[in-house]
């Protein structure tokens, strides 16, 4: 397993690089975030460990262009301690995990491994089926370059179809992922609000995405009736 290690702070750096050394793990160090861009492109790391705080670009924005620039390594954020935007904005940025400062080695590793096994495969923050696509940290859904507004329970049901495109979802398998216990009408709710999202998603763009498979409930189409779709 080789990592690469992104911190300015060389004491630190040394430090976790000494550390995974002794663990039988290949570590290299970039202090900056620009030069960790052009090591990773070039080098198959399985695991990055990046700190939020650097000079130049930072940790988040390193992270959005390593995702932007096809490169998928399993990121392990390094963020100060309380700062939990920070931890959000790392998560939604495209990191898998993160560390707050100090740590332990141990959680340091064991964190590594877990995020490693993970592997180099595309894992897009914004869903994108057809030219559909859907980010669900903004809450926002686009068909093509058009923005579309949807209810929060329209964008809960999209978004179930959207993680398993081309599958049949049952109208039970879609409750449970939209509502939670404490709704008691659930007899034709899945129905009506499918309805509303093909009002929205397909009807305005000439397209029938959303299929009915009948006895069984509903399909999300991967590709496009108009011939665009990506997948
Ligand atoms: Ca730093």
């Amino acid at each position: 397993m080789r990592v690469l290690i992104v911190e300015d702070e060389v004491k630190m750096a040394s430090l976790i690089r000494r550390g995974l050394r002794d663990e039988g793990l290949s570590a290299d160090v970039a202090t900056k975030g620009e030069d960790a861009l052009w090591m990773a492109g070039s080098t198959e790391y399985d695991a990055i460990v990046l700190d939020v705080m650097l000079p130049g670009i930072d940790g988040f924005e390193t992270c959005r262009r390593l995702r932007d620039a096809g490169v998928w390594v399993p990121v392990l954020m390094l963020t100060a301690r309380d700062a939990i935007e920070d931890r959000v904005a790392g998560l939604d940025g495209g990191a898998d995990d993160y560390l707050t400062k100090p740590f332990s080695f141990g959680e340091l590793l064991a964190r590594l491994r877990a995020i490693a096994r993970r592997g180099t495969a595309p894992r897009p923050a914004v869903l994108t089926v057809g030219n559909l696509s859907l980010d669900p940290a903004r809450r926002q859904v686009w068909r093509g370059e058009e923005e579309i507004a949807l209810s929060s329970k329209e964008f809960a049901i999209l978004e179930s179809f959207m993680r398993r495109p081309g599958e049949v979802m049952s109208r039970f398998q879609l409750l449970e992922h939209a509502w939670d216990y404490e709704y008691e009408n659930r007899s034709n709710v899945v129905d009506v609000y499918v309805r509303y999202l093909r009002e929205k998603i397909d009807r305005p763009f000439g397209e029938h995405s959303i299929e009915t498979v009948r006895g069984a409930g509903y399909r999300l189409r991967q590709e496009s009736a108009n011939g665009n779709g990506r997948s």
